[in-house]
């Protein structure tokens, strides 16, 4: 648990937004390191090395640091930096920075070995968040910024930055700045490919799972699935001790469908029962294909009276004309069979009992429902 003080004045500093949050956590992690870096650099100055800058370009410095790195601050913070391509305003942030560093490379000369690591830390933050492109172009910036301080410090203060050192620290940054520029872009391309590849899968995943869990056909729920279902269905019957039933429905003479309308015409039909039966269920109701033109019918917390309502009311939708006022002669009916399963009993005799009800109620004359206990 957060202590109340940073949870009441978390929100006013970072926003609520949770992309923004993360942004400005980043972003107050880097103003840390350039606040340290100031104190440290204003540090040496007044007791160490007071013969390098005068103090007034030190302090112009200082001052335009704070007011970039707070102005950085206010621009995510206000979500005035949302209306840009990338609102964490990275590359200008990471552009800044390098300007700055090349900035302290001529003010202070003897902290230049650190400053010049600090310049290929920048460059490596770019593998997060950049296009390689743009990794590549900030290294150049770099070894730009940098060739330029050198030079100044060659011109305004030779004993300072002795030219043959100057020339090797800027051979040194030519090779290996971009060096590392390339290396972060090779990295940031391997992330966003690792990030398109997870997508990928993900999607592959999403689909493998509807093929082997759907039917074609009728975009009911299949076989295996059902049997996934009633097995799911019949512990939680036990585990609340409700009620479940069941109903196995096979459609009538639906071999003369395929016989005189074709093949094409029976699967229309078989598309048009699931269709049709959809509404007249309810939501926890699963229709599930169990195999050819047989349909399996869970009502889980269904009384046996109830669960024979809702077939009934099934039957007589499809048998009515009115259902197939579109195409007529697809018109098909069914019979069904519906027990309830028992605590003790397995799915297996479940089914069976409601097999042998279809069974009597297609010699019983068929469109009817019969059920048993
Ligand atoms: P009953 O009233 O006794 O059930 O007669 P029926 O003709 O419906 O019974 P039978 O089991 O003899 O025929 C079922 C037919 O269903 C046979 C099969 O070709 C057809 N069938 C099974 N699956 C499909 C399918 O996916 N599409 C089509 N078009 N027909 C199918
Ligand atoms: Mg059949
Ligand atoms: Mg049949």
């Amino acid at each position: 648990m957060l202590h109340p003080f940073f949870t009441s004045v978390g929100p006013l500093v970072l926003g609520t937004e949770p992309r923004q949050r993360r942004a400005l956590s980043r972003y107050l992690l880097s103003a840390s390191v350039y606040a340290f870096s100031l104190l440290v650099q204003l540090q040496l100055q007044g007791t160490m090395w007071s013969e390098l800058a005068p103090p007034q370009v030190v302090l112009g410095y200082v001052a335009v640091l704070s007011l970039t790195v707070s102005g950085f601050y206010v621009a995510i913070r206000s979500g005035f930096s949302r209306r840009f391509a990338d609102p964490s305003l990275t590359v200008v942030q990471m552009g800044f920075a390098i300007v700055a560093l090349a900035g302290a490379y001529l003010i202070n000369p003897y902290l230049r070995g650190m400053l010049l690591m600090i310049v290929a830390l920048v460059l490596i933050f770019g593998a997060f968040t950049l296009t390689p492109r743009n990794c590549r172009r900030l290294g150049w910036f770099s070894v730009t910024a940098l060739g330029l301080a050198m030079g100044a410090g060659v011109w305004l203060a030779p004993q300072l930055f002795v030219p043959q050192i100057e020339a090797l620290h800027f051979v040194f940054s030519l090779v290996v700045l971009p060096t590392i520029a390339v290396l972060a872009g090779q990295l940031s391309r391997l992330r966003a490919n690792l990030r398109t590849q997870r997508g990928e899968l993900s999607e592959a995943l999403a689909r493998i799972r509807i093929l082997a869990t759907r039917d074609d056909l009728t975009g009911l729920p299949n076989r295996r699935h059902a049997q996934d279902l009633l097995a799911h269905e019949a512990t939680r019957a036990h585990r609340e001790r409700a009620p479940l039933c069941l109903c196995l429905i096979d459609l009538d003479h639906f071999k003369r469908v395929n016989d005189t309308l074709g093949h094409a015409a029976g699967d229309e039909v078989l598309r048009l029962v699931a269709h049709q039966s959809k509404p007249l269920l309810r939501d926890t109701d699963v229709l599930t294909r169990w195999g050819g033109e047989e349909f399996l019918l869970l009502l889980p917390e269904t009384s046996l009276a109830d669960a024979e309502r809702v077939v009934e009311r099934l039957r007589q939708h499809l048998s009515s004309a009115e259902t197939w006022r579109e195409r007529p002669e697809l018109r098909v009916t069914f019979s069904g069979g519906i027990t309830a399963h028992h605590e003790g009993e397995s799915m297996q005799e479940t089914i069976a009992r409601a097999d042998d009800m279809l069974y009597r109620a297609k010699t019983a004359g068929r469109d009817r429902v019969l059920l048993a206990a």
